[in-house]
């Protein structure tokens, strides 16, 4: 894509979608109500078919809108174009206010946190609320989330955790913008787990992993956030500390979509002493590398390190995807050493577990469901099936033009959600955790929150403190 993109416009890449995926056709049934972009898309497409309509450039530009990268679509190449386009829109025409506000997190936070008086009295009066609403583009049905006075960040530089401490494995923790600025419980969770384990926490400068600005076309911010964050772990990872996240849309973002196409680099290659004729790709699910050889001269034209990510050194995005783990899965893999403590106080409650998109996309399966089954007289019960989804796409359910379509697309789940009728809803990922607490009326808790308070009241019963007595 990446050599001829400058010759080519947002709606030339959206024409050749609908023709691709409209000559295809699998994701009509496929992704019928899961997917506002493919509803679109085959309605363009029937137009086009049955009246000789072809869609026209604004129609294309909603139908972009319309793609939240959620990556349940079976080719990944698609909502990559998609991305494409969205940044040829952004080149063209510049990012609109509202959505550089949305979506640039670490800034809301240190506008509502410093600001939060005066937003509670534009918030109170009915004029300047819509007047704020309309300047954000937020629906007028959404709550404003509310960001507590003192974020993650600043919780973790006030122990130290920003330091590395001489010759000691560090466990280096990734937190990413909603643990860091808008559920900080989750963040000091993590950490509070990590200590009860024995690990030595790091906290690194970060930002904002770019999934947010890769959704909303900025290139350049996207490729600067990922190289940022990339040159910072990568740091740890030499240093041979274990690197966690505990947000799956991050993980997903710098374990997967960041190394996309990497494997088929010369550079690659060469590391892995590929053979001339041949492409030497890891096979997928094997913790070893195992390799398979694909012969070159029928799949070269195909198989090229030109996406997305195709400007920053591919041995490097393999390499951090190689030493990223999801919190869940290091975990497990700690468990399954003999190495995690389980000294797990009861809880005697059912809660529904509801494992997210990008956790799914990972392919690593549900290591919290199997974390949460460790917790003494805790009913936990996975709900929502391999197409469910919350529909809020990050932060995208807050928008106009798309509220509507994520309580549409959420309609399955939630009915799922009400028919368990749990005392607690657990999901990893934070943007599902508004849909929820949008929709439902459920407390919502990341799962590391009930981890962490599991070991906090085994150690009230055995006489130390504990924040929930
Ligand atoms: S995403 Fe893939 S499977 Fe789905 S319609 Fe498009 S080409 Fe077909
Ligand atoms: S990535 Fe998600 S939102 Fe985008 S087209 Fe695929 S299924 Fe739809």
């Amino acid at each position: 894509m990446t050599e001829n993109r400058q010759e080519q416009s947002p709606e030339d890449v959206l024409r050749e979608v609908v023709k691709l995926c409209g000559s295809c056709g699998v994701c009509h049934s496929m992704m019928g109500t899961d997917c506002a972009f493919f509803i679109k898309l085959f309605q363009l497409r029937v137009l086009e078919r049955n009246e000789s309509i072809p869609a026209s450039d604004a129609q294309l530009r909603d139908l972009a809108d319309l793609c939240t990268l959620c990556s349940l679509c079976p080719c990944p190449k698609i909502p990559i174009k998609v991305m494409e386009a969205k940044s040829l829109y952004v080149e063209q025409s510049g990012m609109p206010f509202a959505s550089r506000l949305i979506s640039d997190v670490p800034r809301l936070a240190r506008l509502c946190s410093t600001f939060s008086r005066l937003i509670e009295v534009l918030q109170s009066n009915h004029t300047l609320d819509s007047l704020l609403r309309k300047a954000t583009r937020i629906h007028p049905d959404r709550e404003l989330p509310s960001f507590p006075k003192k974020n993650f960040f600043h919780w973790a530089a006030d122990k130290g955790l920003d330091q590395k401490s001489k010759d000691k494995p560090h466990v280096t923790y990734f937190a990413g913008c909603a643990a860091g600025y808008l559920f900080p419980e989750v963040g000091r969770s993590v950490v509070e787990i990590l200590q009860h384990n024995g690990a030595t926490v790091y906290v690194p400068p970060q930002q904002c992993c770019g999934m947010p600005l890769l959704v909303e076309g900025d290139r350049d911010r996207t490729l600067q956030l990922a190289s940022a964050n990339m040159q910072r772990l990568l740091e740890s990872a030499r240093a041979g500390d274990d690197i966690v996240y505990s947000c799956p849309t991050c993980g997903f973002f710098l374990k997967s979509l960041l190394r996309e196409r990497a494997y088929y680099s010369d550079s690659y290659q060469k590391s892995v002493d590929a053979a001339d004729d041949v492409f030497k790709v890891p096979a997928p699910g094997y913790e070893e590398r195992v390799f398979w050889h694909l012969n070159k001269s029928m799949y070269q034209k195909i198989l090229k390190d030109d996406g997305y990510f195709s400007s920053i050194d591919p041995l490097d995005r393999v390499e951090l995807s190689d030493h990223l783990s999801d919190f869940g899965a290091y975990l497990i893999r700690l468990h399954r050493q003999g190495r995690l403590a389980t000294d797990f106080a009861p809880r005697p409650e059912r809660m529904a577990y509801f494992a997210p998109c990008h956790l799914r996309e990972q392919k690593i399966g549900r290591p919290y469901l199997e974390l949460l089954k460790l917790i003494p007289n805790l009913v936990i019960e996975p709900v929502g099936g391999e197409f469910d989804c919350c529909g809020m796409g990050g932060v995208f359910g807050f928008k106009e033009h798309f509220h509507q379509k994520s309580l549409y697309l959420a309609t399955p789940l939630m009915e799922k959600m009400r028919a368990a009728n749990p005392r607690v809803i657990v999901t990893d990922c934070m943007s599902c955790r508004l849909q929820f607490n949008h929709c439902l009326p459920y407390p919502v808790f990341h799962p590391v929150e009930v981890l962490a308070r599991a070991y906090q009241e085994r150690k009230y019963e055995s006489g130390g403190s504990c924040e929930y007595h």
